[in-house]
């Protein structure tokens, strides 16, 4: 039994939302196709129909949009019924000196008893059975749920936390700037919270960088699936525009320019894929290019809206959430991306628009950024891949 979130509160929106979220549980248990899923106005109702219930658990725990669920039991809208198995239900779990208390609700209206009787009711025949167990309304250590359904009686004594947030898809999509660092995942997994589908887009450099810079993207990129099913991954070869950038402007606006043409290249794929916002893994003054003044000269490229999921975060709030979505370890290995191995000594940390505009002037902009998009690759990325993994040799000899 799984309750909405936020959804809850959306008013005419919630019927798509609920219909976005149980798009979403269909793809997240891809692997169990006999489970049926049933979205109501209130709830969602998932019938296993003999698959996995602890497989299921696991991976609804990544779908957005659900604020907990609970492993039940359908029993018959029978009293007898419903007491034994409360009863079974709660010596399963229960230890001794717990205290427990049922939570009854109907939406069975003609149904025998009310949730005040059956609140008492089965709390009688579960202390008829366990002598020992103590009452208690306020956080009691087993609470015994008791829905009275049209079509049966569900009960229940767990209750997972969910992921929260908004279904994905529902607030639309987004290019995700996806290097292979720690922030852009990070950046990624909030906006997917947000309920934003992303698909990634990812400069590469060949030959100055290597297919494990590529691939270590990819991982990263395979971490955020869970959330979602598949995930587009576009590589964007980037290799002639950082050299002519590099051999006509000035050292300290390399960075300004480099990410001003990153930035016209995702939002020219955005808008042949139909996105709605560029997302990146800027955080404020974390490294002398991600200043105030030097987003300012970038985002001066475009009108799309930029979100910045951790723009106002610290490094070690940013390495918690990496840690947790389990993107740190994959992002912190050595593989040098096409950034590090262009970066100038000494960016500017006061990029002047003005400036950038003019040292611009020294390249053909449209057809760089033409070729550049023309060679982009899509791909779709699942949460089987692997491709570290799947060169073995080169890893090894890297570690
Ligand atoms: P990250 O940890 O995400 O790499 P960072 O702190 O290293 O971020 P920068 O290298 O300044 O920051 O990059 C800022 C943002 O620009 C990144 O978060 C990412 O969104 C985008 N970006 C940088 N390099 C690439 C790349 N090779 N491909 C796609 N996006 C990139
Ligand atoms: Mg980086």
């Amino acid at each position: 039994m799984v309750r909405y979130g936020e959804l809850s509160t959306k008013g005419k929106n919630r019927k798509q939302f609920i219909q976005q979220l149980a798009r979403n549980v269909r793809a997240a248990l891809q692997a169990h196709p006999n489970v049926k899923v049933s979205a109501m106005r209130d709830r969602m109702h998932l019938i296993l129909n003999g698959e996995n219930g602890q497989e299921i658990i696991d991976k609804l725990q990544y779908v957005f949009g659900i604020q907990s669920f609970s492993p039940a039991v359908k029993v018959e809208k029978d009293l007898d019924t419903i007491y034994a198995q409360s009863v079974a239900l709660v010596q399963k779990v229960y230890q001794p000196g717990q205290s427990f208390k049922v939570n009854a609700r109907r939406s069975d209206h003609e149904f025998e008893l009310d949730t005040f009787a059956l609140n008492r009711e089965v709390g009688y025949h579960v202390i008829q059975a366990i002598p020992d167990i103590k009452v208690q309304m306020k956080q009691p250590d087993v609470e015994l749920r008791v829905e009275v359904r049209l079509d049966a009686a569900y009960l229940s004594v767990e209750t997972i936390k969910g992921a929260g947030g908004l279904p994905v898809g529902t607030s639309g999509r987004g290019m995700l700037m996806l290097s292979g660092g720690i922030d852009s995942p990070v950046a990624g997994y909030l906006a997917m919270k947000r309920g934003v589908e992303i698909e990634a887009v990812h400069f590469y450099s060949p030959p100055y960088t290597s297919e494990q810079a590529l691939n270590k993207a990819k991982d990263l990129t395979v971490k955020l699936t869970p959330y979602v099913g598949n995930i587009q991954f576009i590589t964007v070869p980037f290799t002639e525009i950082q050299e002519e950038i590099k051999a006509h402007i000035p050292s300290g606006y390399l960075m300004t320019v480099t990410r001003r043409f990153m930035m016209r290249l995702t939002d020219k794929i955005r808008e042949e894929r139909k996105g709605l916002a560029i997302i990146n893994g800027e955080s404020l003054g974390q490294v002398a290019s991600q200043t105030l003044e030097s987003m300012t000269a970038i985002n001066a490229v475009t009108n799309t809206p930029v979100i910045r999921p951790v723009v106002t975060m610290d490094k070690n709030e940013i390495i918690e959430i990496a840690e947790r979505i389990d993107t740190f370890d994959l992002a912190v290995m050595p593989f040098e991306d096409c950034c590090t191995i262009f970066a100038p000594p000494a960016p500017k940390t006061k990029p002047r628009l003005d400036k950038a505009e003019e040292y611009e002037k020294r390249l053909d902009i449209e057809a760089l950024v033409q070729r550049a998009f023309d060679g982009m690759q899509v791909e779709s990325i699942s949460s089987t891949d692997s491709f570290l993994n799947a060169q073995p040799k080169e890893f090894e000899d890297l570690l």
